[in-house]
């Protein structure tokens, strides 16, 4: 067979949580949870299972789980979107930002990611036919450089893909950042697509920007964002996407010759559970102190901590404990240490090695404890 992607390797997620299990090592690298998600949601599941409701659900996703993401996203930020109109329930974020790109990006379009960046969106472009514009964000601090992406935009751009809390590097972008980006975007007609996926995860009391919250970003942006992640749940595979209403309806078309429908109990027990805030709002403080646990216990290491102000990753240096490239440096690490973690060259185009490495800290105190024993004899 001639490989239709014959450059395209297996995701360095897959990769890495492999030789984690083969080696029996203590897994910080792909993200997710190694505690159990609150027992009230598996029940509110099991309860519309019990009920019967195993069917197929509307395409759009099942109406009390959009009314229930609506109320939510317009009592934080501030935007009302429409749950019948706006609002479509995806298998998880990584579905709803392909067909997001799909459902807009014409072949020989322009689509802007700011590198590093998520390692799906440089192939959805590439599946739609785009063309990825790579801008770095600003070496070290990870920040957005707005001259750079204002001379990135034009007429063949048709949309930028940003990322905020941004995965791998946990920086957050403040409010004078979106202003920015609204600015930039004004005279343009490029879209937007919102990667808010780690939406509460933001610490030492910022908050998060949606860009729900900018009028002039939200007319013109696919919001994205995912039950995995707030409620600890990742394999359940559950998102959303909020768009105004002719970008949804054009999501749709795609959406549904895509999955067609999401899991059905599953989307009944998430809107049930949706309706206590207090797992949600409670999310920043329960991450912060894992995040500070785990930073405190670097500190017994060699590693340069760099910052996370959100999300659940923590990226250190590794320049003052190895010599080896940072992908090397991880297979040592996992084969001979027992503790995995993620390169960030995964997330560049080119292979960019700075000798920093990606950890999650999603996980059991005993299990960052562990890990950070293990790292601290390097
Ligand atoms: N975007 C980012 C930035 C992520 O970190 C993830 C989680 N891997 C996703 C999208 C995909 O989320 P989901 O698991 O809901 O598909
Ligand atoms: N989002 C998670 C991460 O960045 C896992 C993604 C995946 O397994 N594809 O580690």
């Amino acid at each position: 067979l001639q490989s239709k992607f014959p450059a395209m390797g297996t995701n360095i997620f897959t990769i890495m949580s492999a030789l984690a299990a083969e080696k029996d090592a203590v897994n910080l690298g792909q993200g997710f949870p190694d505690f159990a998600c609150d027992p009230k949601l598996v029940q509110a599941v099991t309860d519309a299972m019990t009920r019967g409701l195993n069917q197929y659900p509307p395409m759009t996703g099942v109406a009390p789980l959009r009314e229930a993401i609506s109320a939510k996203v317009e009592a934080i930020y501030g935007r009302r979107y429409d749950p019948v109109a706006e609002i479509t329930v995806t298998a998880g974020a990584t579905q709803a930002i392909l067909t997001a790109i799909l459902s807009v990006v014409r072949p020989g379009d322009e689509v802007v990611v700011l590198e590093p960046c998520y390692d799906s969106y440089v192939p959805n472009i590439e599946l739609a036919g785009g063309v990825a514009v790579r801008v770095p964000l600003t070496p070290g601090s990870f920040r957005p450089d707005f001259d750079k992406i204002g001379a990135a935009l034009g007429p063949k751009t048709r949309a930028i893909v940003i990322n905020s809390p941004h995965n791998p590097s946990g920086t957050v972008w403040s409010e004078a950042d979106m202003l920015r980006l609204q600015e930039l975007v004004a005279p343009t007609e490029t879209l937007l697509i919102s990667d808010e996926v780690y939406e509460h995860m933001v610490f030492d009391g910022a908050q998060h920007q949606s860009a729900a919250r900018f009028p002039g970003l939200a007319a013109r942006a696919f919001i994205v964002s995912s039950f995995g992640k707030t409620y600890h749940v990742t394999g359940w595979k559950v998102g959303y996407v909020a768009a105004p209403a002719p970008l949804t309806a054009e999501f749709r078309k795609v959406h549904q010759f895509n999955v067609f429908t999401v899991n059905t109990p599953v989307q009944y027990g998430l809107a049930a559970y949706m309706a206590d805030p207090k797992p949600y709002l409670e999310l920043p403080a329960f991450y912060q102190r894992k995040r500070d646990l785990f930073r405190q216990g670097l500190q017994r290491t060699r590693f340069k901590v760099l910052p996370s102000e959100g999300t659940y990753f923590q990226c250190v240096d590794i320049s003052q404990v190895s010599q080896l490239g940072e992908a090397d440096f991880c297979q040592w690490l996992t084969r001979e240490i027992g503790v995995a973690a993620i390169p960030l060259s995964a997330f560049y185009g080119n292979g960019f090695d700075q000798r920093v490495v990606r950890f999650c800290f999603a996980k059991k105190d005993v299990t960052l404890n562990l890990a950070l024993d293990r790292l601290a004899r390097l």
